[in-house]
């Protein structure tokens, strides 16, 4: 191929009726992803949005519905990826930002607002003696790493297979690919050194791993395991993992970028009631908005305190950010965490999640198909099953498999026009696939993503998909 030259669309988009009629359905979509391509890498600005022919451009949302460029209804699973547990223009919440964006976007200095914020994290996430704003998920579990290894004064880094932590250079492999630790392209070999990566399914061989080095400063996990639970991890291994962190002094970070929130109003550290050193925060935290935070204990926040690093006699740990607390978000944040304690979101999610569930595994069965779809916490997944297990959701949510079984490879031409079956049949999912879900989502939502992948599973068979 010419270094100039467009990059070949992939073969499986030849001949195939799905894509086709996904084609007539949106063709001004079409045409802004082919404006798109010339501009972004694929054309897009994150990589979850790599959809094959093209994408849906949206133009506006409302609860959990949006629509697109074509004048099309989707029910919308992504939820601004995880952030909407309350869907799209909550009233308050959008008031309370409107409100806002009228007495300016950035003040360079301290406002109230970043203090509710602050307190309501305070109030709300169990282990949040002291907070520390940022902007994303990425920054905040680059500063929790930071903080643990400034801490403990250790190098290592100890992650589980499959989690995912953003896209920061000590978190870029072994999530879905690089599973023997070497690192992805533009990563220093010598911090991929600093990592260890350890399986979650199985505590014994995690207990080796950490007590096989005594430079691990941190251990960061995604509590309900990787992928919002796609390959769950029980409570029995995080309260484990809890108990030999605290004997081995080693920073107990959990990653509640998605499950803080939303698991329960304190995350899932107070559904299990088990406490990290830690905490990262991201997606709903910001209401909507970019917003994230650091949280934990207060001699490691206290790190960054300049009192404290002088009484102590020791350098301030750094950290900055341009935009971290701006009020329009900390406006959204503020009012959207006050539903959430106040309210029954979280458990209404949770609902809806098991309610989809039974709805879209009576769909399987009816159609004759060996997938499942299980999730802990208001999420859904759906295990496309290529290997012809017999399980069941229960036996999947008890944290039994691995994660190359859940994780199996999947033909590409599968996965990508399964996504785009449910769009054209009006659902927009994640890729997994599956999502969270949102406590915004009706039992009318239920019924059409039911039927989107009844109709989209019978357009498989005709391709000889499935
Ligand atoms: N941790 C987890 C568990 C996540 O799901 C994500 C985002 N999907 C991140 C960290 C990174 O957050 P962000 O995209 O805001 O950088």
């Amino acid at each position: 191929m010419r270094a100039d030259a467009n990059p070949p669309a992939p073969k499986y988009l030849e001949n195939s009726p799905i894509i086709e009629a996904y084609r007539q359905k949106t063709p001004t979509s079409a045409k802004l992803a082919e404006r798109a391509r010339g501009i972004f890498p694929s054309g897009i600005t994150h990589d979850v949005r790599y959809i094959e022919p093209h994408g849906i451009y949206v133009t506006r949302a409302e609860a959990m519905h949006k629509w697109d460029v074509d004048g099309h209804e989707y029910v919308d699973y992504p939820g601004g990826h995880g952030a909407l547990l309350l869907g799209h223009n909550q009233p308050a919440v959008l008031e309370a930002v409107r409100q806002q964006l009228g007495k300016g976007t950035h003040y360079g200095a301290c406002h109230e607002l970043e203090l509710r914020w602050g307190e309501l994290i305070q109030q709300m996430v169990p282990s949040a003696e002291r907070v520390r704003l940022a902007n994303s998920g990425t920054e905040a579990t680059l500063l929790a790493l930071r903080l643990a290894r400034a801490a403990t004064g250790r190098k290592k880094i100890l992650r589980f297979i499959g989690h995912f932590h953003g896209w920061h250079d000590h978190v870029s492999f072994g999530f879905n690919s690089h599973f023997d630790g070497t690192p992805t392209p533009g990563v220093l070999p010598e911090i991929a050194q600093n990592v260890l990566l350890a399986p979650p399914w199985d505590f014994a061989a995690t207990q080796r791993i950490v007590e096989a080095h005594d430079d691990i400063a941190a251990a960061i996990i995604e509590p309900t395991g990787s992928t919002w639970g796609q390959v769950p991890v029980t409570r029995q291994f995080v309260e484990s993992l809890r108990q030999l962190t605290a004997r081995r002094g080693i920073v107990l970070i959990f990653d509640e970028v998605i499950s803080g929130f939303r698991c329960a109003p304190g995350g899932l550290q107070q559904a299990w009631e088990v406490v990290p050193d830690l905490t990262v925060l991201g997606k709903i935290v910001g209401g909507g908005m970019h917003g994230a935070a650091v949280a934990g204990r207060r001699d490691l926040l206290d790190q960054l305190d300049f009192r404290a690093a002088a009484a102590a006699g020791r350098e301030k740990v750094f950290h900055q950010g341009t935009y971290n607390a701006m009020p329009a978000s900390c406006a959204a944040a503020i009012a959207t965490l006050e539903i959430i304690r106040s309210t029954d979101a979280c458990a209404r999610a949770i609902q809806y999640g098991r309610g989809l569930q039974a709805a879209l595994n009576r769909v399987f069965a009816e159609e004759g198909v060996n997938w499942i779809s299980y999730g802990t916490f208001g999420g859904f997944h759906v295990f496309l099953n290529p290997n012809r297990l017999t399980t069941t959701p229960a036996e999947i949510e008890s944290g039994k498999f691995d994660h190359a079984t859940l994780r199996a490879p999947v033909k590409p031409s599968l996965s990508m026009k399964l996504r785009v079956g449910v769009l054209l049949h009006g659902v927009d999912i994640q890729p997994w696939p599956g999502a969270p879900i949102s406590a915004a989502h009706t039992a009318e939502d239920c019924d059409r993503t039911a039927d989107a992948f009844r109709r989209t599973i019978r357009m498989l068979k005709e391709e000889q998909e499935i």
